[in-house]
């Protein structure tokens, strides 16, 4: 079974001509729908033929309603702490070249406890595979990969959004740490000293990928998501996790791309999944499968909304 911990949103969503410049009131067309990273990547998970349980912390307004609703409807098993503040929101403008501006109102998510994680410690030790984000309070994240680990389950951090302050010490609890192109560069630049531009990640060769993934997570492995390219996998040398190399890139699958928000929460939900699905596979096959999932969730609008129902076996 798989447990994600992390943020459900609401997001608010206008598309309009221009994004509103300061002091401006404009129309735009209106609609709402799920979101968050944590949320997104559990119905990935979930929708990718795993046993998931979601951790998270709601209000208990109509936000909170249309979680457990969603979940139900996929068959996710939600765990919330009920918070006194409002459930996460997302304000977020698209202008019609596609381009956003994003305002998110951490609310509820921002309240997720580490007693609540620790009271959920008979869950995460019976899991395979435990998936975090840092949309949530870095202790509350920190908790449950701490819990996950003392209890020998697989542990995964997507560390998302970029932004997010991290530290070493919560680094070193991830067995597989998923950072795209722009999370890889901020990773590097806080943490080994390192600067390399996200737009270079992909065109940098192999093995000087793989040395800066040795520097920034010496005991694990780091796999990073290239958008339309693929991804890159690197091992430590003693820990290959079924593979012949200790790296190598994978090929993103063809896609009709229409829209690619949500494709980073497919592939690291699909990626937990699979790992569910077949412990013991070689690593590859995990990744090829999350390319094969994240490939099919461009080709459909939303984020949740847009994830296919794909399983490991077909
Ligand atoms: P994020 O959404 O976090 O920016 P990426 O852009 O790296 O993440 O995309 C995550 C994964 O989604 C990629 O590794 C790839 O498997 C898949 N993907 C993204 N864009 C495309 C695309 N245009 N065609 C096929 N697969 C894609």
């Amino acid at each position: 079974a798989v447990v994600v911990v992390g943020s459900f949103n609401v997001d608010h969503v206008w598309r309009c001509d221009a994004l509103p410049a300061p002091g401006a009131t404009i129309a735009g067309q209106y609609h709402t729908g799920p979101g968050g990273k944590g949320f997104n990547q559990a119905i990935a998970a979930a929708r990718g033929g795993a046993a998931t349980t979601f951790l998270c912390a709601l209000g208990e307004d109509a936000g909170g309603a249309m979680a457990r609703e969603l979940a139900r409807q996929d068959g996710l098993t939600l765990n919330a702490e009920a918070s006194d503040q409002p459930t996460g929101t997302g304000g977020i403008y698209v202008d019609s070249r596609g381009r956003n501006t994003i305002v998110i109102g951490a609310g509820a998510n921002a309240a997720l406890s580490v007693g609540f994680i620790e009271a959920q410690h008979a869950l995460l030790a019976s899991a395979s595979v435990l998936l975090a984000q840092l949309e949530s309070p870095m202790d509350t994240v920190e908790a449950a990969l701490a819990s996950a680990r003392n209890a020998g389950v697989t542990t995964v951090l997507n560390a998302a959004p970029a932004n997010a302050p991290t530290s070493i010490s919560l680094l070193k609890l991830a067995d597989i740490l998923t950072p795209n192109e722009t999370e890889f560069a901020s990773l590097l630049a806080r943490h080994v000293g390192e600067r390399l531009e996200p737009d270079d990640v992909a065109a940098t060769d192999g093995s000087t990928l793989h040395q800066l993934c040795r520097q920034l997570l010496p005991a694990g492995t780091v796999v990073i998501t290239l958008g339309a390219v693929g991804a890159f996998v690197s091992h430590a040398e003693d820990q290959l996790r079924g593979d012949t190399q200790p790296y190598y890139r994978i090929a993103a699958e063809q896609a009709q791309t229409i829209d690619t928000t949500g494709a980073g929460d497919a592939f690291n939900g699909a990626l937990v999944a699979s790992l569910a699905h077949a412990p013991s596979a070689a690593f590859a096959q995990h990744v090829r499968f999350a390319n094969r999932f994240a490939a099919r969730s461009t080709e459909a609008e939303g984020a949740a909304a847009s994830m296919p129902r794909l399983t490991p076996e077909g």
